[in-house]
């Protein structure tokens, strides 16, 4: 697991140019940092390898923060890459691609035994590998531009814009690659783009950053769904709310972090466990054909778990929509403004 803690980083002449960022983020997540030009994205990037230090704050990783361990064991831990995937001219794809195994002091063997393997995920012929790049198309070298970030399994890649300079048709097939072997090698990905397309493609989870600060850090949908405030209205752009407006609401699409569906016909100890599990406060009820019934949260089921037996007693003796609770409200609302029905 990653966590930033509180960090902060002001750079000498007093721009801060990451302010008080708190996050965190599991392995085998891809994580995409998205935001205008100066808004913090590439430093907030680099606090993770230590190419920079914070002015502030912790950053943890798996538990151990990073400031207490030796910057160089770190740094071989972690790939990083930048813009312009390009690969050196004067040496062959193999040398390319164990660019860095090479520098890690890896035995020729395993060396060989990825580039093997990285060129069969790009599913190109191995004898590629003893060619040099100018006898491959140029899509194919891109490719083995992406592999390459991956051979000396880190389990961390830090990619910053990598796909920034190229035309359209090759960055989306890049991107699709990046993907695939996201999914396929289980790796986490921080991934800094200021492009929304590339962002909502590629990430489980976004971070959306301006003047420093996080604004927004939650999964695409929930971002198209509920954006933070104006500001994330104005990146995402009209187009695509609409259309993430349009598309079919399920029932798991509405669902917030805090609640969870269930049918009315459960008793109250699976709803205890649910909630339990899935750390919710809040069930939303809903029948076998998706219309909601309402809600019953931790301390709906306190009141009446001596008098009910299922979670629709609960809903039957207590009126939800008289709380004061706003929370419940405004999911409510945003929940019928999705187009669910509501019934009484
Ligand atoms: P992004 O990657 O989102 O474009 P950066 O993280 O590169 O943003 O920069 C954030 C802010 O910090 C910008 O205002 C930038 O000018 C400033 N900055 C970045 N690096 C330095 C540095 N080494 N010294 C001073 N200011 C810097
Ligand atoms: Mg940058």
């Amino acid at each position: 697991m990653i966590e930033y803690k509180n960090v902060s980083k002001i750079f000498k002449g007093g721009k801060v140019a990451v302010d008080d960022v708190s996050i965190s983020f599991e392995k085998g997540e891809f994580v995409c940092f998205i935001g205008t030009s100066g808004s913090g994205k590439t430093t907030t990037m680099r606090l993770l390898n230590r190419m920079i230090e914070p002015t502030s704050g912790q950053i943890l990783i798996d538990g151990v923060d990073i400031q207490t361990q030796d910057a160089v064991e770190l740094r071989r831990k972690i790939g990083y890459v930048i813009q312009n995937i390009g690969l050196m001219p004067h040496m062959t794809i193999r040398e390319n691609i164990v660019m860095v195994p090479k520098l890690l002091k890896w035995p020729e063997e395993k060396r060989n035994e990825i580039a093997d393997r990285m060129i069969d995920l790009v599913e190109l012929p191995r004898e590629m590998l003893d060619r040099y790049p100018s006898q491959l198309s140029g899509g194919q070298q891109q490719r083995i531009g992406v592999v390459r970030a991956l051979a000396a399994d880190q389990d961390l890649i830090l990619m910053d814009e990598p796909f920034g300079a190229l035309d359209p048709i090759t960055r989306e097939s890049l991107q699709d690659l990046v993907k695939e072997l996201q999914v396929k090698m289980g790796k986490t990905f921080v991934f800094v783009t200021h492009d929304m397309d590339e962002a909502l493609k590629l990430a489980n989870r976004i971070l959306i950053m301006d003047d420093g600060k996080v604004i927004q850090f939650d999964t695409p949908t929930a971002i198209l769904q509920n954006p933070a405030n104006e500001f994330v209205e104005n990146l995402l752009g009209e187009d695509r709310l609409m259309q993430a407006k349009q598309e079919e609401t399920t029932v798991e699409q509405v669902m917030l972090k805090a609640a969870i569906a269930i049918t009315p016909e459960k008793s109250i100890s699976e709803g205890i466990s649910l909630m339990r599990d899935k750390r919710v406060d809040t069930l939303l009820v809903v029948d076998g054909t998706g219309v909601l019934k309402g809600f019953v949260d931790v301390e709906d089921i306190n009141r009446h778990r001596k008098t009910a037996t299922s979670i629709g007693d609960i809903l039957r003796t207590d009126v939800f929509y008289v709380k004061k609770d706003s929370y419940l409200r405004d999911t409510l609302q945003r929940i019928l403004k999705r187009g669910l029905k509501y019934v009484p």
